[in-house]
């Protein structure tokens, strides 16, 4: 069972960021758990293979189609979604209710499908819209960090577009200008 709202004076939330492919939300996760410990990152399973350096359990928990559809039907993921068309992603239920219990914050870095799911599983969530300075700089971001050939990386921006006219649907817009500026913005609506 869900755990009760948190009143809204209160420290404890669940904190939602999401948005466009690229626009860096795994940056400024990453930069949040630096400097806010007290945030927990949600780790998410995910059927996509690891990249170099990614480590299990850490980034991602690595699970097979098998291990996911078991997940699913045991009811251990508060959401889910197939990303890009590809692989699925989804959020342990577990580790989160534990955290807000406790009273801490925790961080859902996922993608509109799935901030949805959470939206209407726990409307008491914050929902963070990731915004790039502007489209160019999102199509440059795409483009520098080299990780999809051409044709993954026109399929994501054709998502990217459609994502960026769903903002409205979202509590709070925080535009990445600077990772650590975007950061600091972030960590702060989880009061
Ligand atoms: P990547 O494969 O680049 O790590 O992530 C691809 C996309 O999957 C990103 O947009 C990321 O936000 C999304 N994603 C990561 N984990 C989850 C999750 O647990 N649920 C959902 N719905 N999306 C996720």
């Amino acid at each position: 069972r869900w755990p009760e709202p948190q009143p809204r004076t209160g420290r404890s939330r669940l904190l939602v960021l999401a948005g466009p492919t690229a626009v860096g939300k795994g940056t400024v996760a990453a930069q949040i758990r630096r400097t806010h410990p007290e945030i927990l990152l949600s780790v998410s399973a995910t059927t996509r293979a690891p990249r170099p350096g990614e480590v299990d359990g850490e980034h991602y928990y690595f699970v097979d189609d098998a291990e996911f559809d078991r997940m699913i039907a045991a009811g251990e993921l508060l959401e889910w979604a197939t990303v890009h068309n590809r692989h699925r992603y989804g959020t342990p239920r577990a580790p989160i209710q534990a955290a807000l219990a406790e009273g801490r914050t925790v961080l859902l870095e996922i993608d509109l499908q799935g901030a949805r799911q959470v939206r209407a599983a726990a409307p008491d969530a914050t929902l963070v819209f990731l915004l790039p300075p502007s489209w160019d700089e999102l199509v440059d971001r795409l483009v520098g960090r080299g990780t999809e050939d051409a044709e993954e990386r026109t399929r994501r921006l054709r998502t990217a577009r459609v994502e960026l006219a769903s903002q409205g649907e979202f509590d709070y817009h925080v535009v990445n200008d600077t990772v650590e500026r975007a950061a600091d913005e972030v960590a702060s609506l989880a009061r």
